[in-house]
């Protein structure tokens, strides 16, 4: 059976993607820091799977940490979703953003490295895009990001992809790496058994979360940021994608990551649905 490592597994995307793992045949291992999700995540994915968990808790900039997971299992691949995600935040905060989001990359690869386990799915995000000027947005388009967040996942894309075109130090030959880089769009939903969501601690920082916790008598209104884009009717427009359709898009990258293990390759995929639902659509 294939060990893979999420880190950041008990979150909201990295939860789903180990239910879908664990019925793809895959033997997922958790490392997570909680910081922004509830150690019962842990209890409910044993309930949803019917099999214990393993779950370490700790940060993926522990580079003997994660090492030692790595060895200790056995773990081929890492799915890497341990991450910063607030646009917002990262504009207040850029510092704490680039050195979570970045340093998280670069710990975990030196990690892996040492470890020997070179096969890598990053969670990135549609936020590299920026302003596009074409709609549906595809993978060819231009990387401009507009904020701190986009700029820290781009610059974890480019890490990813030296490190693939890299020569390996023994061999002088490029090769080893393997890597799916997923730019998701907006994740919502979540898995049938109503056990796992998105639940963020805080004020949720994404609007399908706001809008449930306002329907739900949580929180008094939604306010909505801006009316005169220029859409049907006004407001934002966003690809929504359900998160365990998400998942299925990681299990199917690995699964072709793990097919060619002698050839260095980067896969760029945008994981989205192609169609647009604006704020109002959203809250009716
Ligand atoms: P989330 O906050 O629910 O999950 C992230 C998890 O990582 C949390 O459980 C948190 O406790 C953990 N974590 C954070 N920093 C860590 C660290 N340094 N060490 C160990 N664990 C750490 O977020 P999510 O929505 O599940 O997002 C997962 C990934 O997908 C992130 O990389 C995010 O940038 C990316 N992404 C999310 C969205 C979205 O809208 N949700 C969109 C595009 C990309």
């Amino acid at each position: 059976m294939t060990v893979c490592l999420l880190t950041g597994g008990c979150g909201y995307i990295g939860s789903h993607c180990y239910v879908a793992l664990k019925s793809a045949g895959y033997d997922p291992v958790i490392l997570d820091n909680l910081s922004n999700s509830d150690p019962d995540v842990v209890r409910r994915l044993q309930l949803i799977t019917g099999s214990p968990v393993t779950f370490y808790e700790g940060d993926v900039a522990d580079q003997p940490l994660v090492a030692s997971i790595i060895a200790r299992h056995g773990v081929q691949a890492v799915v890497h979703f341990a991450a910063l995600k607030s646009v917002g935040d990262s504009v207040v905060d850029p510092l704490t953003y680039y050195s979570s989001n970045v340093g998280g990359v670069t710990a975990l690869l030196g990690a892996m490295q040492s470890a020997g386990c070179r096969n890598l799915i990053y969670s990135s995000s549609a936020a590299v895009y920026g302003m596009p000027e074409r709609m549906p947005i595809t993978e060819q388009a231009s990387c401009v990001p507009q904020s701190p967040y986009g700029h820290t996942k781009l610059i974890g894309e480019q890490i990813i992809r030296s490190l693939v075109a890299a020569p390996d130090q023994a061999s002088g030959h490029v090769g080893g790496w393997r890597a799916g880089v997923l730019r998701y769009f907006n994740p919502a939903g979540a898995h049938s058994s109503g056990l796992l969501g998105e639940a963020p601690l805080g004020v949720p920082s994404n609007l399908v979360p706001y809008v449930s916790q306002v329907a739900a008598g949580l929180r008094p209104y939604v306010r909505i940021f801006g009316n005169d884009y220029e859409t049907p009717d006004g407001t934002g427009v966003r690809d929504y994608i359900h998160v365990m359709d998400l998942a299925d898009g990681h299990v199917a990258a690995l699964s072709r990551l793990l097919q060619s293990p002698e050839q260095a390759m980067v896969l760029t995929l945008n994981l989205g649905t192609g169609t647009g639902y604006s704020v109002r659509d959203v809250i009716n």
